[in-house]
């Protein structure tokens, strides 16, 4: 903590770092930032934080922070600062040039989830209202947009069903895939709060992940099955709840389709999906899987929490969908302690998605195809939008190597280190005629842009966050931007610089524009949340005070929906090549590529990526703990440390991807899920070997 006196004033804001969306206290001296302090009336945290979002604020003054536009002809020439009319102009010309030349589709748009709901709106507005096509996406792309496909499909809408206080209620949680310990610090503290007072927990999970066995915990079943097998292991729950005849029929038949019950009934009673059946694919005993399938459907209220380890698989949208069957055939959903709960990597991966940044859906997941949805953003943005959804990221970097996607506004997101398959992601960047990052420091897709536009910090900035609880959280300027500008004006100077004529001047307005043209927020203002502290969408005229849990009375879809989940192989396999399985993930230092983190303290406690490794593949390639490492796949290879651990199973090997030094994501391949285009970031067949260093 930087202690500089008693503070004369503070600013209550949001942490832009995970999706707990942790109330802070900003105190200040003068302008001077003094210390966070964790707000003890704030809803999602109630005066706790971890120690990323304390301490981990020392970016925003950081030298590396770039405050002045700067442009260049090509990519091989040095950057030349400008001011901000000559930079909107230079980025305008080229954008606008392209289009004249390839078409009004050769131009788009990635957003991030840092970015706030008003940004969001504004980017996706931009590319509809101004661009004239959907090719607006977002980072959400490549972490939970199978929730989006999933949970829509069987619910009806793309949420989490609770709020974080339902945990407190909950007899069973079943974690799957997902490292609260790392990734979400304080919801875990909760979490754990509750398997102390007694719940049991179920974790499937390849790693032995903290929550599993710590100080006074330890899970009822771990499940460590193999990358890849989630849609096995989900269906074979499925299976023991069903020919045991551990379903709630009550529920499924006064809330779901009943034939469609009857339908995946008959698919998942089938021998085929028995634990025994499936134990040699999955790896899980199957004693442990029976038992756990047991467990969760007559231990009480039984909540699921899910992360990355779900979505980010070929079969990412079928494992949620699994998560979903199992809730409604067992009856938990729609009271507290129950639910299926994504866990949100980032601080508004809710929010990009509720805010229309994907290519086929506008604000409040309405698809662009329906004619009356387009018709109150025509109306409201006096436009005509395309019907066609536009290009997801993939699809973006595909036509860009094939030469018919030329122009990028990529806001808050560094694909070049985020994103699966390096390789081809330079060579998407590399083909197209305007490049334009928007960002706080020139980050590893600056290396392939011709326009540099500063982006402010969330402590210079106005607007809102909505969590992994759907509660919609205030974001209050703490200091005036160094740059000059907020994100969302940057992004209204671009569109009047190709030709709109926006005048917002305050981000309560853009919010004010999302709650006349979106129901889910219809109820949502500044004065509210300044009345309120915070609230959960949906938010109207039915529900003012907004709606902490989903699906109380009916699915938002009507009668909730069973569906089949055939478990299909990923495409990606081992052999003698590359024997081994490579998982990614976070760690509780860092946030993400670790573009803010490596700029505080932080870097510290983590100074670089390493390799997990069990003893026995390590002693089998005769490497030692700290050896250095070659780590190789078809995509490519790259070389780190190797740490010794049974935290991996024999034949899985697992690291993070903070550090662009490590390149981890050199290694992952372009393999994707079947309904979304999410990365398979968890399934990597690679070898390790012993290696000299970098
Ligand atoms: Fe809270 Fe997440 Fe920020 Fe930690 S990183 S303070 S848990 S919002």
């Amino acid at each position: 903590v930087i202690e500089l006196g008693t503070p004369e004033r503070s600013v209550i804001t949001t942490c832009a770092y995970c999706g707990v969306g942790c109330s802070f206290k900003a105190e200040l001296n003068g302008d001077q930032l003094v210390r966070m302090v964790p707000y003890k009336h704030g809803k999602a945290n109630r005066g706790h934080s971890c120690v990323k979002g304390r301490f981990a604020y020392g970016y925003a003054q950081h030298k590396d922070r770039i405050l002045k536009p700067m442009i260049r002809e090509t990519i091989d020439q040095p950057w030349r600062e400008v001011e901000w009319a000559e930079a909107m102009a230079f980025a305008a010309a080229r954008l606008k040039g392209i289009q004249e030349k390839y078409g009004r589709k050769s131009v788009g748009v990635i957003t991030s989830s840092r970015c706030t709901n008003e940004e969001t709106y504004l980017v996706q507005k931009l590319t509809r209202a101004v661009f004239g096509n959907n090719n607006t996406d977002t980072c959400a792309r490549v972490c939970h947009s199978p929730t989006g496909y999933g949970l829509g499909k069987t619910y009806g809408t793309s949420a989490g069903t609770q709020d974080f206080d339902s945990v407190e209620a909950a007899d069973v949680v079943v974690v799957i895939g997902a490292n609260p310990t790392d990734g979400h610090p304080v919801f875990a503290s909760r979490l754990k709060k509750r398997l102390r007072q007694g719940a049991k927990l179920i974790v499937v999970d390849p790693r032995r992940t903290d929550i599993v066995r710590s100080a006074h915990i330890e899970a009822a079943y771990h499940l460590p099955l193999k990358p890849g097998t989630n849609v096995a292991v989900v269906t074979a729950m499925a299976h023991v709840i069903v020919t045991e005849g551990l379903f709630d029929e009550d529920f499924i038949r006064t809330r779901c389709d009943w034939d469609e019950f009857q339908f995946y009934v008959d698919f998942v009673s089938d021998p085929r999906h028995a634990p025994e059946n499936v134990e040699l694919l999955t790896g899980v005993p199957a004693a442990d899987l029976r038992a756990a399938a047991r467990l969760y459907a007559t231990g009480g209220n039984g909540a699921i929490y899910y992360g990355l380890g779900v979505t980010e698989h070929s079969q990412g949208s079928t494992t949620v969908i699994g998560i979903a069957n199992l809730a409604m055939l067992t009856g938990n959903i729609g009271r507290p302690g129950v639910g299926v709960n994504p866990l949100r990597g980032q601080n508004n991966v809710q929010g990009s998605c509720d805010m229309g940044s994907f290519p086929h859906e506008l604000p409040g997941y309405r698809h662009v195809k329906m004619p009356d949805v387009r018709a109150i953003y025509e109306a409201a943005w006096n436009c005509e939008i395309d019907p066609e959804p536009g290009l997801r990221i993939p699809n973006m970097l595909d036509a860009a190597v094939e030469g018919t996607f030329k122009g990028l506004y990529c806001q808050g997101e560094d694909i070049l280190q985020s994103d699966p398959d390096t390789k081809h992601v330079a060579a998407g960047l590399a083909a197209m005629e305007c490049v334009i990052v928007h960002d706080l420091f020139l980050n590893e897709t600056a290396n392939y842009a011709h326009v540099f536009l500063p982006g402010s910090t969330f402590l210079e900035k106005d607007g809102t966050f909505t969590n992994a609880e759907r509660r919609i959280n205030r974001v209050r300027k703490v200091m005036a931007p160094r740059n000059g500008y907020e994100d969302w004006e940057v992004t209204q100077l671009l569109a009047n610089a190709m030709g709109a004529n926006w005048h917002y001047t305050h981000p309560r307005q853009i919010m004010e524009e999302i709650a006349a043209t979106t129901p889910s927020f219809a109820g949502v203002t500044y004065e509210v949340l300044e009345e309120k502290g915070s609230v959960q969408w949906p938010c109207n005229a039915t529900v003012p005070d907004g709606t902490p849990l989903m699906h109380v009375d009916g699915f938002v879809s009507g009668k909730g929906h069973f569906m089949v989940t055939e478990y299909v192989a990923t495409d990606e396999r081992t052999g003698p090549r590359f024997p081994l399985l490579l998982t990614t993930g976070r760690i509780l230092a860092h946030y993400n590529v670790g573009a803010q983190t490596r700029r505080t303290e932080n870097v510290a406690w983590h100074p670089e990526d390493v390799l997990e490794i069990n003893p026995h593949d390590a002693e089998f390639r005769g490497i030692k703990d700290g050896d250095w490492v070659r780590l190789a796949s078809r995509a490519g290879e790259t070389t780190l440390r190797a740490v010794l651990t049974d935290r991996v199973a024999a034949g899985v090997v697992y690291t993070t991807f903070h550090h662009p030094s490590t390149q981890a994501n050199v290694v992952t391949t372009d393999f994707s899920d079947w309904a979304t285009n999410c990365p398979e970031f968890k399934v990597t067949a690679v070898q390790v070997s012993p290696s000299n260093g970098p």
